[in-house]
């Protein structure tokens, strides 16, 4: 009987794809990282058009694995979604985001804002705004340098209307990531506290190659700038595309262009030399 188990097993192993097979080891591995201190955080600046000066730095999660090495976001975030994970995981971006900001303006360096990528399930969460607000005093972080990043169907949900409203009046910064890459109504734009939106790097990829991309670009920064709303162009890798976004006035770019996300310690001497103080 014993052996007949095996070999069922086996004959059920041998269905499973080698995605599938990853997925599981993944999503087992992933629940001690958290535990075992395995996550650490990169941060890419965000640049102001014309003065190329830093005014932000985006917070984007890496899985030191033991034994894959660094895992990056798109290989684990949804797996951490499915299971829950996400919201731990998440907390622990927060606070660790949090702290390091404020340790950095300690430390002299020139403060600038700081913007975290928040999960649906995150958001879904209760009291979300008195989790933050916890992590902010506990840190000490004023409120003004911590920016959050959501999606478009975040958005556009009016169960999370309240925690929006929430989060604003306690200054924190709210943007709209991947902008326009789902059917959306534009309507939400109006009714929303959101202060920023960042145009996806699928229609930054296409400037200087396809003209629809460029007429819909030049439809956001538009948008944005009728509705007082900052924008941020993503994904900016070439000379072209970002002397295309200056032209039109986009506000700010993030991309390999300037900077690829860096580690937390290559962080003091770009904020030196090139935030204002
Ligand atoms: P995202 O929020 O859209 O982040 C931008 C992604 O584009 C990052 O990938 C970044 O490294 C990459 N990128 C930046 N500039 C360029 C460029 O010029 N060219 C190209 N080709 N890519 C560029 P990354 O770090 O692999 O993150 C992937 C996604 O994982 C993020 O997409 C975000 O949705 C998610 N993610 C990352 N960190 C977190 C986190 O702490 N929490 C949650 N919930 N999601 C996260
Ligand atoms: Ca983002
Ligand atoms: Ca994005
Ligand atoms: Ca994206």
């Amino acid at each position: 009987a014993k052996e007949e188990g095996k070999n069922n097993f086996r004959l059920y192993d041998s269905t499973l794809n080698p995605n599938a097979e990853e997925r599981m080891e993944i999503k087992n591995s992933l629940r001690y990282a958290l535990d075992r201190q395995e996550f650490v955080i990169h941060y890419q600046p965000q640049i102001e058009v014309g003065s190329g000066q830093i005014l932000g730095l985006e917070a984007l999660i890496r899985w030191n694995h033991p034994k894959r090495g660094l895992v990056m976001p798109g290989s684990f975030i949804s797996i951490a979604e499915e299971t829950g994970l996400i919201v731990p995981i998440g907390e622990w971006v927060l606070r660790t985001v949090c702290a390091q900001s404020k340790a950095w303006q300690e430390a002299g360096l020139p403060p600038v804002r700081i913007a975290v990528n928040l999960s649906g399930r995150q958001f879904a969460q209760n009291q979300l705004a008195e989790h933050i607000q916890e992590i902010l005093t506990d840190t000490g972080l004023d409120p003004t340098y911590l920016e959050l990043e959501i999606t478009e169907s975040m958005a556009m949900q009016d169960k999370n209307w309240t925690t929006l409203e929430e989060l604003r009046k306690m200054n924190i910064t709210i943007s709209i990531d991947d902008f326009g890459t789902h059917y959306s109504s534009l309507s939400y734009l109006k009714h929303l506290p959101v202060n920023k939106i960042k145009i996806d790097r699928s229609f930054v990829d296409g400037i200087a190659k396809d003209p629809k991309d460029e007429a819909i670009i030049m439809a956001m920064l538009l948008v944005a700038r009728h509705l007082n709303l900052t924008i941020l162009a993503e994904g900016v890798e070439t000379a072209e595309q970002y002397l295309f976004l200056e032209h039109n006035q986009c506000d700010e770019i993030q991309g390999y262009f300037f900077y690829k996300p860096q580690p937390a310690d290559h962080i003091p001497k770009i904020l030196r030399e090139h935030a204002p103080d």
